[in-house]
């Protein structure tokens, strides 16, 4: 699962932050980015600026965007990943 901010939308409130300190984090200008690995991706709009997100972080992330009031924070999900299987926690979900 990768994660990543519309800065242009973001209100600055640090309400993402206060959710997951370790994948997202506020800059100087007041506004939210995402990080990977302890660095922070600041390139707004650009392919850059998408940070895989660890399993441990994934619902988190899941609701720090459910509660973001820019609408800004966009999850996009790996292929052969499914919502159930991030919000169980099980990023490898079974075969049938
Ligand atoms: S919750 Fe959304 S609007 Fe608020 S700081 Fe984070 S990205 Fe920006």
């Amino acid at each position: 699962m990768r994660v990543w901010i519309d800065q242009d939308l973001c209100t600055g409130d640090g309400l993402c932050v206060d959710h997951c300190h370790d994948v997202f984090v506020q800059l100087e200008d007041g506004i939210a980015y995402v990080s990977e690995a302890g660095q922070v991706l600041n390139d707004p709009g650009s392919s850059g600026s998408l940070a895989r997100v660890e399993e441990r972080h994934a619902q988190s992330v899941v609701r720090a965007a459910e509660v973001c009031p820019g609408e800004c924070i966009f999850i996009e999900l790996d292929e052969g990943e499914t919502w159930s299987s991030v919000l169980d926690g099980d990023s490898v979900p079974q075969s049938s």
